[in-house]
């Protein structure tokens, strides 16, 4: 992106935050606060905040690329280095991103391009084949990504209420501005965890450390063949019964072939017969193997999150009611996950029309308007959709 470009999505960014009604989180005076400014790298940060206004005046001076507050309540926030800001409490948070989930719809929406030489292609790559200089990533969402997201949400949720037992009174679900979803929890039950007792939370939702024996699982010995002869019985508790489940999906969906087939199956026969998973068919040979199984249909069907963003007691997240860098959405709070819209819900930027260059970018919905496919073209888009295009780095602004 190039010094136009950012200067008048700057610009914009200081617009919205001039008149913005932004939220405060809980306990604004504890929190420290960081800013990421357009076209540089590290975070501003230990920056602290009596007051939601003073935010607000803040960002409509600087029109930062993010806005975050700690996940931790601070005595002393803006001092340093982090033990002297005096942490005593945490919120339980947990980042739920669609770039973890493995869709298929990726291989369609996101690509490389070089910018020298013209060449782009699917997927992620670092260097141009030809010229071997820096490529640029464009990623995209759609709404398959965006609903395995929201589903991994209600599993989290499910797991947090229905086998932690937690009574969540303040749970805060928010949209993070481009391809995923924040969870946290406010309520002072969990805010002494430490790190340590969260990163078993963390485990235990990922389903990490699996004793398979435990579980039911059980090598035979067949015709000279070491077999897995049984797996878990679903009335054996909490994580048997999630185990099945997301085993489930995950071989339903290798079959399908909307996932390619991992290394560990080697399958001699139908995966899956009447809905149950046929476990002598898959051709796993160790308990590693079924760990492996068990971690990757998690991460399929069952919840993949950023553990770091839970355990990390110096966690800085995005802000509800400030605007993502990246796309110009709004992060924004779910009261209602069915009903929310990541393509419309978020678009908060006029439509104003001005004139970008698009490099390429691939078929794009925003408020109803199909954007796109575009590819070295001149077009004369509202604000919201030019500024989306440029902050995911794939057009210029012209003129
Ligand atoms: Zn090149
Ligand atoms: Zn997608």
């Amino acid at each position: 992106v190039n010094q136009s470009s950012l200067a008048f999505v700057r610009a914009v960014f200081r617009e919205y935050y001039a008149k913005a009604r932004l939220q405060a989180p809980p306990a604004i005076e504890t929190r420290e606060f960081g800013f990421l400014q357009f076209g540089e790298k590290s975070i501003i940060r230990h920056l602290s905040f009596s007051n939601i206004e003073q935010v607000r005046r803040f960002a409509a001076e600087n029109g930062p690329a993010s806005i975050s507050y700690s996940t931790a309540y601070y005595r002393y926030p803006d001092r340093q280095p982090m033990v002297a800001k005096e942490p005593y409490r945490f919120d339980l948070a947990f980042d739920i991103d669609a770039d973890h989930i493995p869709t298929k719809c990726k291989r369609q929406h996101d690509f490389w391009f070089c910018q020298i030489c013209d060449v782009r292609g699917p997927g992620v790559r670092k260097k141009c084949p030809v010229c071997h200089s820096e490529v640029v990533l464009a990623k995209f969402v759609c709404p398959e990504c965006m609903n395995a997201a929201k589903e991994h949400v209600r599993n989290l949720i499910d797991i947090l209420e229905g086998e932690l037992g937690l009574r969540m009174q303040q749970v805060q679900i928010s949209f993070s501005g481009r391809r995923g979803f924040h969870v946290r929890i406010f309520d002072e039950e969990v805010g002494g965890l430490t790190s340590e007792e969260r990163r078993e939370i963390v485990d235990y939702i990922l389903l990490k450390e699996i004793e398979p024996r435990r579980h039911g699982f059980a090598f035979e010995q067949r015709g000279g063949k070491r077999v897995l002869a049984s797996g878990p019985a679903v009335r054996e508790g909490a994580i048997s019964r999630r185990i099945v489940q997301v085993v489930k999906r995950y071989l339903e969906a290798v079959e399908k072939k909307a996932l390619a087939m991992p290394s560990f199956l080697r399958p001699s026969g139908a995966l899956l017969k009447e809905g149950e998973v046929v476990w002598e068919n898959l051709g796993l040979r160790t308990y590693d193997e079924i760990r492996q199984l068990i971690e990757c249909a998690n991460e399929y069907a069952g919840v993949s999150l950023d553990p770091m963003v839970t355990c990390d007691d110096a966690r800085l997240l995005r802000m509800p009611s400030s605007i993502h860098g990246g796309t110009g959405l709004l992060v924004t709070v779910v009261d209602d996950l069915d009903q929310f819209d990541p393509f419309n819900d978020p678009v908060v930027l006029s439509d104003d029309p001005v004139n970008v260059h698009i490099h390429y970018s691939p078929n794009v919905v925003l408020r109803d308007q199909p954007l796109g496919p575009f590819k070295h073209e001149v077009r004369r888009l509202p604000l919201f959709a030019a500024i989306y295009l440029i902050c995911t780095g794939v057009a210029e602004i012209v003129g």
